[in-house]
C-alpha cells in the first residue's frame, strides 16, 4: 500500500451530502471515493501532457449526421480496437475503443471536434 497523505479539503455541503450517501451506498469510505474519482480526472487532464500509451474509450456526440469519419476511422485504424455507431432520435452517438499513444489519441480527438462532434475521453486506469 503507498503511501498516504492527509489534508483538509472544502467542498459544497450538498457535495460533501452526497459523498456520503454514495460512502454508505458503496459500503466504501470517503477517501477510498475520492482516491478513484480523482484518479480518472487526473489522468485525463495530464494525460495530454505527456506522451505514454494509453487506452480508453472516446465518445463522439452530435446531432444528425454531420460528417461520413469513414476515413478517419481508416486513418486511425492502429489505435481504433473497435467502433459502436449508434442512433438514438436524431442524436449520433460513436464509441471508440482505444489504444495507443497519446499523441493520436489527441489528433483523432480534435479532427472529431473539427468535424462539429463533442468529444469525451475516458482513459482506463490499470488497477495500481
Ligand atoms: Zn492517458
Ligand atoms: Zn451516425
Amino acid at each position: 500500500m503507498s503511501k498516504k497523505k492527509r489534508f483538509g479539503i472544502s467542498v459544497p455541503v450538498e457535495l460533501a451530502e452526497e459523498l456520503d450517501r454514495l460512502s454508505k451506498c458503496l459500503n466504501c469510505d470517503r477517501s477510498k471515493i475520492i482516491v478513484s474519482a480523482l484518479k480518472p480526472y487526473i489522468h485525463a487532464h495530464s494525460h495530454y501532457m505527456k506522451p505514454h500509451i494509453c487506452k480508453g474509450v472516446l465518445i463522439a456526440f452530435s446531432t444528425g449526421e454531420k460528417s461520413r469519419i469513414n476515413n478517419l476511422i481508416d486513418r486511425y485504424r492502429d489505435i481504433i480496437q473497435g467502433y459502436i455507431h449508434s442512433h438514438i432520435d436524431n442524436n449520433c452517438i460513436e464509441v471508440f475503443i482505444i489504444k495507443g499513444l497519446s499523441e493520436e489519441i489527441k489528433k483523432l480527438d480534435s479532427e472529431l471536434r473539427k468535424e462539429g462532434k463533442e468529444v469525451r475521453y475516458i482513459p482506463i486506469m490499470d488497477k495500481t
